[in-house]
């Protein structure tokens, strides 16, 4: 216990946790210590500069539709004037390109080769026009994009940015969280997968809006797919365990709890002595 103490002065940890973060303790707890009790930087991935593009893309696109719907004008007396608002989406196709190769340039880094780059690049460029062809068949009317928050469970808390909240026909709101990598079907997802879905939801529920769609949107196939709410016992159930892994990570003397599959993906498998591969 000592040594424990000892070690928790010199790299105190934090009472207020990321999602990102509980997934690492729930992957293995010494993945967790690397990340964020020591902090050991870690390379970049294309993997993630894809995943930063796409989503600063779609983050521009929509404002930039926002901004068009509340165009004023100096009138008499130069009072404001509200413009007739376009109907439809208002961001062409081309605009939309344009603010993807942008953020492309931006967010290039970490591609192994010259092909996997092209294939990304195409890649993108064609879900952005499928993104649009959807826009603007139906304009999604969007309440909040990269919206912050902060969930209090107890003592500790939970912070976040949620990537999308849509106002639904009937007052009430639809969270979307954009994916990057493979599809998942509504077969191969489990618990575990929904969970960031699930702490958005509470987390606006506590700020008073009434949320009744959670979907995931995979970028790159423009698959979706909606996740139950997590509501009533289920929902008090969900609460009371993630307060207990905070607890439990505050606790924790963050011992590895290696297997093929999560240590294939740890960003610290080359300096870690209990890695299995
Ligand atoms: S390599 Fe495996 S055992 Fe080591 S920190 Fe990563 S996940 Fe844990």
């Amino acid at each position: 216990v000592d040594e424990v103490l000892a070690e928790r002065e010199r790299y105190p940890l934090k009472r207020r946790f990321s999602f990102t973060q509980l997934a690492a303790f729930e992957n293995c707890p010494l993945q967790y210590k690397f990340a964020h009790v020591y902090k050991i930087p870690i390379l970049g991935s294309f993997q993630k500069s894809f995943g930063n593009c796409i989503h600063n893309t779609f983050e521009d696109i929509l404002e930039l539709h926002g901004e068009r719907g509340k165009s004023t004008q100096g009138g008499l007396f130069d009072l404001p004037q509200q413009l007739p608002i376009a109907s439809g989406f208002r961001v062409s196709v081309d605009e939309a390109l344009s603010i993807f190769e942008t953020r492309w340039a931006e967010n290039n880094n970490w591609y192994p080769d010259k092909a996997t780059m092209e294939k990304y690049h195409s890649e993108g460029r064609e879900s952005v026009k499928r993104t649009m062809a959807s826009w603007q068949a139906s304009p999604p009317d969007v309440a909040f994009l990269e919206r912050p928050f902060e969930w209090t469970i107890g003592e500790h808390s939970i912070r976040g940015k949620v990537d999308r909240i849509d106002r639904l026909p009937n007052g009430s709101y639809g969270i979307i969280d954009y994916k990057t990598g493979a599809p998942k079907t509504e077969e191969k997802i489990e618990t575990k997968d929904k969970e960031q879905l699930w702490i958005y939801q509470c987390a606006m529920e506590e700020m008073g809006l009434s949320v009744t769609v959670l979907k995931y949107v995979y970028v790159l196939t423009g698959d979706e797919l909606p996740i139950d709410l997590v509501q009533g016992a289920k929902r008090d159930a969900f609460r009371e365990r993630l307060g207990g892994r905070m607890k439990e990570i505050l606790m924790s003397r963050f011992e590895a709890s290696p297997s093929p599959f999560i240590c294939r993906y740890c960003d610290f498998r080359n300096i870690c002595e209990h890695r299995k591969l």
